[in-house]
Protein backbone atom coordinates (compact mmCIF):
# COMPACT_ATOMS: atom_id res chain seq x y z
CA UNK A 1 0.00 0.00 0.00
CA UNK A 2 3.00 2.49 0.73
CA UNK A 3 3.92 2.70 -2.36
CA UNK A 4 0.75 3.48 -4.05
CA UNK A 5 -0.16 7.48 -5.10
CA UNK A 6 -2.98 9.00 -3.22
CA UNK A 7 -4.95 8.99 -6.25
CA UNK A 8 -4.78 4.85 -6.45
CA UNK A 9 -4.66 4.92 -2.62
CA UNK A 10 -8.56 6.77 -3.35
CA UNK A 11 -9.47 4.59 -5.20
CA UNK A 12 -8.80 1.28 -3.50
CA UNK A 13 -10.57 2.80 -0.61
CA UNK A 14 -13.63 3.43 -3.11
CA UNK A 15 -13.29 -0.47 -3.90
CA UNK A 16 -13.51 -1.67 -0.27
CA UNK A 17 -10.07 -3.18 -1.44
CA UNK A 18 -8.47 -1.60 2.18
CA UNK A 19 -10.03 0.38 4.48
CA UNK A 20 -8.62 3.67 6.13
CA UNK A 21 -8.32 1.85 9.89
CA UNK A 22 -5.89 -0.33 7.46
CA UNK A 23 -4.17 2.07 5.46
CA UNK A 24 -3.54 4.21 8.89
CA UNK A 25 -2.46 1.02 10.76
CA UNK A 26 0.14 -0.14 7.75
CA UNK A 27 1.57 3.70 8.18
CA UNK A 28 1.76 3.99 11.65
CA UNK A 29 3.90 0.17 11.72
CA UNK A 30 6.10 1.76 9.42
CA UNK A 31 6.60 4.79 11.35
CA UNK A 32 7.02 2.79 14.31
CA UNK A 33 9.81 0.50 12.27
CA UNK A 34 11.79 3.29 10.91
CA UNK A 35 11.12 6.77 12.07
CA UNK A 36 13.46 5.70 15.23
CA UNK A 37 16.51 5.64 12.90
CA UNK A 38 15.39 8.64 10.24
CA UNK A 39 13.70 10.53 13.37
CA UNK A 40 11.43 12.32 10.76
CA UNK A 41 8.95 12.55 13.21
CA UNK A 42 8.52 14.87 16.56
CA UNK A 43 5.30 13.23 17.64
CA UNK A 44 2.93 10.53 16.33
CA UNK A 45 -0.56 10.75 17.07
CA UNK A 46 -1.60 7.24 16.54
CA UNK A 47 -4.76 6.89 18.65
CA UNK A 48 -6.37 10.24 17.30
CA UNK A 49 -5.43 8.98 14.01
CA UNK A 50 -6.97 5.34 14.29
CA UNK A 51 -10.64 7.77 15.64
CA UNK A 52 -9.76 9.76 12.34
CA UNK A 53 -9.49 6.41 10.14
CA UNK A 54 -12.81 5.09 11.48
CA UNK A 55 -14.55 8.33 10.90
CA UNK A 56 -13.48 8.53 7.41
CA UNK A 57 -14.28 5.08 6.73
CA UNK A 58 -18.03 5.80 7.60
CA UNK A 59 -17.65 8.58 5.17
CA UNK A 60 -16.70 6.56 2.84
CA UNK A 61 -19.27 4.26 3.23
CA UNK A 62 -21.86 6.53 2.79
CA UNK A 63 -20.70 7.63 -0.13
CA UNK A 64 -20.25 11.26 -0.06
CA UNK A 65 -16.50 12.10 0.51
CA UNK A 66 -13.96 13.88 -0.84
CA UNK A 67 -11.18 12.65 -2.77
CA UNK A 68 -8.82 12.76 -0.30
CA UNK A 69 -11.22 11.33 2.51
CA UNK A 70 -9.40 8.32 4.20
CA UNK A 71 -5.74 9.28 3.41
CA UNK A 72 -2.84 9.11 6.03
CA UNK A 73 -0.99 12.67 5.95
CA UNK A 74 1.74 14.22 8.41
CA UNK A 75 1.87 17.98 8.92
CA UNK A 76 4.84 20.35 9.88
CA UNK A 77 5.17 20.62 13.43
CA UNK A 78 5.13 25.05 12.03
CA UNK A 79 1.24 24.34 11.73
CA UNK A 80 -0.61 24.67 15.15
CA UNK A 81 -2.59 21.53 15.76
CA UNK A 82 -5.06 21.76 18.43
CA UNK A 83 -4.47 19.40 21.35
CA UNK A 84 -1.05 18.32 19.97
CA UNK A 85 2.20 19.98 20.70
CA UNK A 86 3.70 22.08 17.67
CA UNK A 87 6.98 23.09 19.08
CA UNK A 88 8.29 24.18 15.41
CA UNK A 89 11.44 22.13 16.42
CA UNK A 90 12.81 24.30 19.13
CA UNK A 91 13.00 23.84 22.46
CA UNK A 92 11.16 27.58 23.23
CA UNK A 93 7.97 26.06 22.00
CA UNK A 94 8.57 22.45 23.18
CA UNK A 95 5.72 22.31 25.77
CA UNK A 96 3.26 24.02 23.87
CA UNK A 97 -0.14 22.84 23.01
CA UNK A 98 -2.01 25.02 20.40
CA UNK A 99 -5.79 25.33 21.52
CA UNK A 100 -6.87 25.79 17.44
CA UNK A 101 -5.67 24.32 13.99
CA UNK A 102 -4.06 26.31 11.91
CA UNK A 103 -6.41 26.71 8.43
CA UNK A 104 -4.31 24.16 6.61
CA UNK A 105 -4.85 21.75 9.24
CA UNK A 106 -8.45 22.36 9.46
CA UNK A 107 -8.94 22.79 5.63
CA UNK A 108 -7.50 19.26 4.83
CA UNK A 109 -9.28 17.82 8.26
CA UNK A 110 -12.03 18.72 6.21
CA UNK A 111 -11.33 16.33 3.28
CA UNK A 112 -11.20 13.29 5.75
CA UNK A 113 -7.08 13.04 5.68
CA UNK A 114 -5.91 11.31 8.74
CA UNK A 115 -3.23 13.46 10.46
CA UNK A 116 -0.21 10.56 11.92
CA UNK A 117 1.81 13.23 13.28
CA UNK A 118 4.00 15.71 13.12
CA UNK A 119 7.05 16.02 11.40
CA UNK A 120 10.78 17.34 12.45
CA UNK A 121 12.34 20.59 10.92
CA UNK A 122 14.93 22.51 11.34
CA UNK A 123 14.26 25.08 14.66
CA UNK A 124 12.15 27.59 13.26
CA UNK A 125 11.94 26.89 9.50
CA UNK A 126 15.86 28.62 9.64
CA UNK A 127 18.54 26.20 8.00
CA UNK A 128 18.95 23.75 4.90
CA UNK A 129 19.48 20.94 6.17
CA UNK A 130 17.67 19.66 8.97
CA UNK A 131 20.37 19.60 11.59
CA UNK A 132 19.29 22.73 13.16
CA UNK A 133 16.19 20.79 14.82
CA UNK A 134 16.14 20.75 19.38
CA UNK A 135 15.04 17.32 18.54
CA UNK A 136 17.96 16.13 16.50
CA UNK A 137 18.87 15.81 12.82
CA UNK A 138 16.72 14.23 10.02
CA UNK A 139 18.25 10.96 7.97
CA UNK A 140 17.83 11.15 4.13
CA UNK A 141 16.26 7.94 3.57
CA UNK A 142 18.54 7.74 0.58
CA UNK A 143 22.07 7.64 2.41
CA UNK A 144 21.57 8.09 5.90
CA UNK A 145 24.67 9.67 6.91
CA UNK A 146 23.61 12.24 4.28
CA UNK A 147 21.12 15.06 5.01
CA UNK A 148 17.64 15.14 4.28
CA UNK A 149 17.80 18.91 3.59
CA UNK A 150 15.57 21.72 4.95
CA UNK A 151 14.09 23.20 6.73
CA UNK A 152 11.09 20.75 5.84
CA UNK A 153 13.27 18.02 5.96
CA UNK A 154 11.02 15.98 7.83
CA UNK A 155 8.23 15.48 5.86
CA UNK A 156 10.33 15.09 2.72
CA UNK A 157 12.30 12.40 4.15
CA UNK A 158 9.09 11.05 5.70
CA UNK A 159 7.40 10.89 2.18
CA UNK A 160 10.24 9.50 0.40
CA UNK A 161 10.50 6.65 3.19
CA UNK A 162 6.87 5.90 2.60
CA UNK A 163 6.08 6.44 6.06
CA UNK A 164 2.97 8.93 4.99
CA UNK A 165 1.39 9.25 1.19
CA UNK A 166 1.70 13.02 2.27
CA UNK A 167 3.16 15.82 4.63
CA UNK A 168 2.41 19.27 4.31
CA UNK A 169 5.60 21.50 4.54
CA UNK A 170 6.35 25.17 3.88
CA UNK A 171 8.87 27.37 1.95
CA UNK A 172 10.62 30.65 3.04
CA UNK A 173 13.27 30.40 0.62
CA UNK A 174 13.44 26.84 -0.92
CA UNK A 175 12.25 24.62 2.13
CA UNK A 176 9.77 22.80 0.00
CA UNK A 177 11.71 22.52 -2.72
CA UNK A 178 15.63 21.74 -1.38
CA UNK A 179 14.71 18.72 0.96
CA UNK A 180 12.13 17.29 -1.92
CA UNK A 181 15.00 17.60 -4.29
CA UNK A 182 17.78 15.84 -2.22
CA UNK A 183 15.06 13.06 -0.82
CA UNK A 184 13.73 12.29 -3.96
CA UNK A 185 9.78 13.52 -4.22
CA UNK A 186 7.49 16.23 -5.54
CA UNK A 187 6.39 19.38 -4.00
CA UNK A 188 5.00 22.55 -4.28
CA UNK A 189 5.58 26.47 -2.91
CA UNK A 190 2.33 28.10 -4.22
CA UNK A 191 2.28 31.58 -5.02
CA UNK A 192 2.26 33.93 -1.92
CA UNK A 193 -1.08 34.22 -0.82
CA UNK A 194 -2.43 31.25 -2.28
CA UNK A 195 -2.44 29.12 0.71
CA UNK A 196 -3.72 31.00 4.27
CA UNK A 197 -0.61 31.65 6.68
CA UNK A 198 -3.19 31.38 9.81
CA UNK A 199 -1.81 28.97 12.06
CA UNK A 200 1.58 28.42 10.47
CA UNK A 201 4.09 29.90 13.02
CA UNK A 202 5.50 33.26 11.34
CA UNK A 203 9.43 33.28 10.49
CA UNK A 204 9.63 35.77 7.52
CA UNK A 205 5.95 36.73 7.15
CA UNK A 206 6.17 38.09 3.44
CA UNK A 207 8.07 34.92 2.09
CA UNK A 208 6.51 32.23 4.12
CA UNK A 209 4.16 30.06 2.52
CA UNK A 210 2.90 26.30 2.89
CA UNK A 211 2.29 24.15 0.27
CA UNK A 212 2.48 19.89 0.05
CA UNK A 213 5.04 17.29 -0.44
CA UNK A 214 4.08 14.20 -1.96
CA UNK A 215 6.01 11.83 -4.31
CA UNK A 216 3.78 12.66 -7.63
CA UNK A 217 2.64 15.79 -9.33
CA UNK A 218 -0.70 14.71 -9.26
CA UNK A 219 -0.93 13.96 -5.94
CA UNK A 220 0.40 17.54 -4.82
CA UNK A 221 -2.25 18.98 -7.44
CA UNK A 222 -4.86 17.03 -4.95
CA UNK A 223 -3.29 18.26 -2.23
CA UNK A 224 -2.87 21.83 -3.17
CA UNK A 225 -6.60 22.06 -3.75
CA UNK A 226 -7.64 21.57 -0.56
CA UNK A 227 -5.06 23.66 1.38
CA UNK A 228 -5.52 26.48 -0.72
CA UNK A 229 -8.12 29.40 -0.74
CA UNK A 230 -9.34 33.03 0.74
CA UNK A 231 -8.91 33.24 4.39
CA UNK A 232 -10.25 36.39 5.94
CA UNK A 233 -8.08 35.47 8.99
CA UNK A 234 -5.00 35.90 6.69
CA UNK A 235 -4.67 39.61 5.64
CA UNK A 236 -1.92 38.23 2.82
CA UNK A 237 -4.52 35.66 1.55
CA UNK A 238 -5.30 36.60 -1.86
CA UNK A 239 -9.38 36.02 -2.94
CA UNK A 240 -9.48 34.36 -5.69
CA UNK A 241 -11.08 30.53 -6.72
CA UNK A 242 -8.83 27.64 -6.45
CA UNK A 243 -8.81 25.73 -9.91
CA UNK A 244 -9.02 22.33 -10.17
CA UNK A 245 -5.62 21.57 -10.56
CA UNK A 246 -5.94 17.69 -11.24
CA UNK A 247 -8.28 18.45 -14.25
CA UNK A 248 -5.80 20.05 -15.86
CA UNK A 249 -2.64 17.60 -15.04
CA UNK A 250 -3.61 16.00 -18.99
CA UNK A 251 -3.38 18.78 -20.70
CA UNK A 252 -0.50 18.84 -23.90
CA UNK A 253 2.44 20.99 -23.18
CA UNK A 254 2.90 21.60 -27.16
CA UNK A 255 4.52 24.47 -27.99
CA UNK A 256 4.53 25.48 -23.82
CA UNK A 257 7.80 27.92 -24.02
CA UNK A 258 10.23 27.00 -21.16
CA UNK A 259 13.02 29.70 -19.79
CA UNK A 260 16.25 28.55 -18.83
CA UNK A 261 17.89 31.08 -17.31
CA UNK A 262 21.92 31.18 -18.14
CA UNK A 263 22.37 32.05 -14.33
CA UNK A 264 21.16 29.13 -13.28
CA UNK A 265 24.15 26.92 -15.12
CA UNK A 266 26.84 28.80 -13.93
CA UNK A 267 30.01 27.57 -12.01
CA UNK A 268 28.31 26.35 -8.75
CA UNK A 269 26.21 23.84 -10.21
CA UNK A 270 27.59 20.27 -10.14
CA UNK A 271 28.12 18.87 -13.43
CA UNK A 272 25.96 15.92 -13.01
CA UNK A 273 23.15 18.04 -11.54
CA UNK A 274 23.64 19.98 -14.36
CA UNK A 275 23.54 16.80 -16.44
CA UNK A 276 20.45 15.24 -14.94
CA UNK A 277 18.45 18.92 -15.46
CA UNK A 278 19.40 18.73 -19.20
CA UNK A 279 17.91 15.45 -20.04
CA UNK A 280 14.37 16.31 -18.16
CA UNK A 281 14.60 19.47 -20.54
CA UNK A 282 15.06 17.47 -23.74
CA UNK A 283 12.54 14.89 -22.67
CA UNK A 284 10.15 18.01 -22.45
CA UNK A 285 11.61 19.30 -25.65
CA UNK A 286 10.71 16.16 -27.34
CA UNK A 287 6.70 16.34 -25.69
CA UNK A 288 6.65 19.51 -27.96
CA UNK A 289 7.98 21.95 -25.50
CA UNK A 290 10.00 25.19 -26.88
CA UNK A 291 13.60 25.65 -25.05
CA UNK A 292 14.33 29.40 -24.45
CA UNK A 293 17.92 30.77 -23.42
CA UNK A 294 16.71 33.43 -20.83
CA UNK A 295 18.47 35.79 -18.70
CA UNK A 296 17.56 36.95 -15.05
CA UNK A 297 20.29 39.24 -14.65
CA UNK A 298 19.82 39.85 -10.55
CA UNK A 299 19.91 36.67 -9.36
CA UNK A 300 23.09 37.00 -7.92
CA UNK A 301 21.13 39.34 -5.52
CA UNK A 302 18.79 37.33 -4.18
CA UNK A 303 20.89 35.42 -1.41
CA UNK A 304 22.22 38.57 -0.19
CA UNK A 305 18.62 40.16 -0.45
CA UNK A 306 17.23 37.34 1.38
CA UNK A 307 19.95 37.32 3.76
CA UNK A 308 18.36 40.88 5.33
CA UNK A 309 14.70 40.50 4.60
CA UNK A 310 14.27 37.56 6.03
CA UNK A 311 16.00 38.00 9.49
CA UNK A 312 15.10 41.59 10.04
CA UNK A 313 11.19 40.05 9.73
CA UNK A 314 12.30 36.65 11.70
CA UNK A 315 13.54 38.98 14.43
CA UNK A 316 10.46 41.11 14.64
CA UNK A 317 8.58 37.89 14.55
CA UNK A 318 10.42 35.94 17.15
CA UNK A 319 9.83 38.79 19.54
CA UNK A 320 7.04 37.34 20.74
CA UNK A 321 8.57 33.97 22.36
CA UNK A 322 9.26 36.16 25.73
CA UNK A 323 8.81 33.68 28.62
CA UNK A 324 5.79 35.61 29.42
CA UNK A 325 3.11 34.06 27.52
CA UNK A 326 3.70 30.67 25.84
CA UNK A 327 6.70 28.88 25.72
CA UNK A 328 10.02 27.99 27.63
CA UNK A 329 10.26 29.84 30.45
CA UNK A 330 14.02 29.79 32.30
CA UNK A 331 14.44 28.71 35.87
CA UNK A 332 14.27 31.15 39.28
CA UNK A 333 14.32 34.63 37.09
CA UNK A 334 15.92 37.23 39.42
CA UNK A 335 13.86 39.85 37.59
CA UNK A 336 11.94 40.68 34.10
CA UNK A 337 15.02 41.49 32.59
CA UNK A 338 16.55 38.12 33.47
CA UNK A 339 13.05 36.60 32.71
CA UNK A 340 13.04 38.14 29.09
CA UNK A 341 17.04 37.28 28.86
CA UNK A 342 17.69 33.82 29.71
CA UNK A 343 14.52 32.22 28.93
CA UNK A 344 15.74 33.27 25.34
CA UNK A 345 18.78 32.32 25.22
CA UNK A 346 18.23 29.12 26.91
CA UNK A 347 15.28 28.63 24.39
CA UNK A 348 16.28 29.56 20.97
CA UNK A 349 19.41 27.12 19.24
CA UNK A 350 22.21 28.98 17.98
CA UNK A 351 21.39 29.63 14.24
CA UNK A 352 17.78 31.05 15.52
CA UNK A 353 19.89 33.68 17.62
CA UNK A 354 22.09 34.15 14.42
CA UNK A 355 19.25 35.05 12.83
CA UNK A 356 18.07 37.21 15.32
CA UNK A 357 20.81 39.36 15.52
CA UNK A 358 21.43 39.77 12.01
CA UNK A 359 17.76 41.02 11.95
CA UNK A 360 17.80 43.44 14.72
CA UNK A 361 21.17 45.06 13.48
CA UNK A 362 19.72 45.64 9.70
CA UNK A 363 16.58 47.16 11.10
CA UNK A 364 18.43 49.51 13.92
CA UNK A 365 18.64 53.20 13.20
CA UNK A 366 21.32 53.89 10.74
CA UNK A 367 21.53 50.55 9.01
CA UNK A 368 17.82 50.41 8.07
CA UNK A 369 18.68 52.13 5.19
CA UNK A 370 21.93 50.96 4.08
CA UNK A 371 20.80 47.19 4.38
CA UNK A 372 16.62 46.84 4.98
CA UNK A 373 15.86 49.63 2.52
CA UNK A 374 18.35 48.20 -0.10
CA UNK A 375 17.28 44.51 0.28
CA UNK A 376 14.27 45.68 -0.64
CA UNK A 377 15.39 47.86 -3.73
CA UNK A 378 16.86 44.36 -4.89
CA UNK A 379 13.69 42.32 -4.25
CA UNK A 380 11.92 45.26 -7.05
CA UNK A 381 15.00 44.39 -9.30
CA UNK A 382 14.52 40.40 -9.22
CA UNK A 383 10.98 40.46 -9.17
CA UNK A 384 11.36 42.86 -12.56
CA UNK A 385 13.11 39.98 -14.05
CA UNK A 386 11.17 37.40 -13.52
CA UNK A 387 8.28 39.45 -14.73
CA UNK A 388 9.90 40.62 -18.11
CA UNK A 389 10.73 36.81 -18.12
CA UNK A 390 7.11 35.50 -17.76
CA UNK A 391 6.58 38.13 -21.24
CA UNK A 392 8.36 35.67 -23.14
CA UNK A 393 7.69 31.97 -22.03
CA UNK A 394 5.28 30.42 -20.20
CA UNK A 395 7.53 28.20 -17.16
CA UNK A 396 10.86 28.82 -16.22
CA UNK A 397 12.77 25.77 -15.32
CA UNK A 398 16.40 24.75 -14.28
CA UNK A 399 18.03 22.74 -10.89
CA UNK A 400 16.37 23.14 -7.57
CA UNK A 401 19.77 22.83 -5.78
CA UNK A 402 23.73 22.98 -6.73
CA UNK A 403 24.60 19.88 -5.39
CA UNK A 404 23.16 16.65 -4.46
CA UNK A 405 22.49 15.94 -0.27
CA UNK A 406 25.70 15.97 1.59
CA UNK A 407 27.02 14.72 5.15
CA UNK A 408 26.08 15.39 8.29
CA UNK A 409 28.68 18.31 9.70
CA UNK A 410 29.84 19.08 5.76
CA UNK A 411 28.05 23.19 6.28
CA UNK A 412 28.09 23.05 9.86
CA UNK A 413 30.74 25.65 10.65
CA UNK A 414 30.13 27.56 7.43
CA UNK A 415 26.55 29.26 7.56
CA UNK A 416 27.31 30.82 4.11
CA UNK A 417 28.19 27.53 2.46
CA UNK A 418 24.45 26.76 4.18
CA UNK A 419 22.90 29.75 3.22
CA UNK A 420 23.96 29.34 -0.93
CA UNK A 421 21.97 25.89 -1.02
CA UNK A 422 19.06 28.03 -2.02
CA UNK A 423 20.70 30.11 -4.28
CA UNK A 424 17.92 28.52 -7.11
CA UNK A 425 15.35 28.60 -4.88
CA UNK A 426 14.94 32.16 -3.54
CA UNK A 427 14.28 34.48 -5.52
CA UNK A 428 10.57 32.82 -6.48
CA UNK A 429 9.74 33.59 -2.48
CA UNK A 430 11.50 37.00 -3.12
CA UNK A 431 8.68 37.58 -6.06
CA UNK A 432 6.26 35.98 -4.78
CA UNK A 433 5.98 33.39 -7.45
CA UNK A 434 5.24 29.71 -7.49
CA UNK A 435 7.99 27.07 -7.37
CA UNK A 436 7.98 23.11 -7.26
CA UNK A 437 10.77 20.47 -7.54
CA UNK A 438 10.16 16.79 -8.99
CA UNK A 439 12.71 14.27 -8.68
CA UNK A 440 15.15 14.04 -12.04
CA UNK A 441 17.74 11.75 -11.29
CA UNK A 442 20.16 10.06 -8.93
CA UNK A 443 23.90 11.43 -8.54
CA UNK A 444 25.69 8.85 -6.33
CA UNK A 445 22.36 6.98 -5.57
CA UNK A 446 21.01 9.65 -4.06
CA UNK A 447 18.37 11.83 -5.46
CA UNK A 448 18.62 15.53 -7.53
CA UNK A 449 15.74 18.06 -8.39
CA UNK A 450 14.36 19.89 -11.27
CA UNK A 451 12.95 22.88 -10.22
CA UNK A 452 9.47 24.83 -12.11
CA UNK A 453 8.75 28.01 -11.65
CA UNK A 454 5.25 29.94 -13.00
CA UNK A 455 3.71 32.67 -13.19
CA UNK A 456 1.59 34.18 -10.14
CA UNK A 457 -1.22 31.91 -9.72
CA UNK A 458 -0.12 29.70 -12.47
CA UNK A 459 -0.02 26.41 -10.47
CA UNK A 460 -2.26 24.63 -12.69
CA UNK A 461 -0.05 25.02 -15.61
CA UNK A 462 3.10 23.55 -13.47
CA UNK A 463 1.69 20.63 -11.74
CA UNK A 464 0.14 19.74 -15.68
CA UNK A 465 4.18 20.11 -16.92
CA UNK A 466 5.27 17.84 -13.59
CA UNK A 467 2.81 15.27 -14.42
CA UNK A 468 3.76 14.88 -18.20
CA UNK A 469 7.34 14.46 -17.24
CA UNK A 470 6.54 11.86 -14.72
CA UNK A 471 4.25 9.93 -17.43
CA UNK A 472 7.34 9.14 -18.83
CA UNK A 473 10.59 9.34 -17.00
CA UNK A 474 11.31 6.91 -13.84
CA UNK A 475 12.48 8.98 -10.71
CA UNK A 476 9.54 9.89 -8.89
CA UNK A 477 8.48 6.21 -8.47
CA UNK A 478 12.27 4.90 -7.19
CA UNK A 479 12.42 4.62 -3.81
CA UNK A 480 15.36 3.81 -1.53
CA UNK A 481 16.27 0.71 -0.89
CA UNK A 482 16.16 -1.30 2.48
CA UNK A 483 12.84 0.52 3.69
CA UNK A 484 10.69 -2.00 1.98
N1 LIG B 1 17.29 27.61 3.97
C1 LIG B 1 16.65 28.88 4.04
C2 LIG B 1 16.86 29.50 5.39
O1 LIG B 1 17.56 28.93 6.14
C3 LIG B 1 15.18 28.75 3.72
C4 LIG B 1 14.41 28.20 4.85
C5 LIG B 1 12.96 28.11 4.53
O2 LIG B 1 12.53 28.14 3.37
N2 LIG B 1 12.17 28.00 5.57
O3 LIG B 1 16.37 30.52 5.70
Amino acid sequence: MHDMSIAELALGLRAKTFSSRELTEHFLARIGRFNPDLNALITVTGESALVSADAADKQLKNGLAHDLCGIPLLHKDIFCTRGTRTSCASKMLHNFIPPYDATVVENLAQTGMVMLGKTNMDEFAMGSSNETSFYGAVKNPWDTAKVPGGSSGGSAAAVAARLSPAATATDTGGSIRQPAALCGVSGIKPTYGRVSRWGMIAFASSLDQGGPIAKTAQDCALLLGAMAGFDSRDSTSVDRPVPNYHASLNDSIQGLKIGIPREYFSSGLDGRVAKAVQDSLTILRELGAELVDISLPNSHLSVPAYYVIAPAEASANLARFDGVRYGYRCENPKDLEDLYCRSRSEGFGEEVKRRILIGTYCLSAGYYDAYYRKAQQARALIRQDFTQAFDKVDVVMGPTCPTPAFRFGAKGDDPVAMYLEDIYTIATNLAGLPGMSIPCGLVDGTPVGLQLIGNYFAEAQMLNVAHQLQQVTPWHALQPEGLI
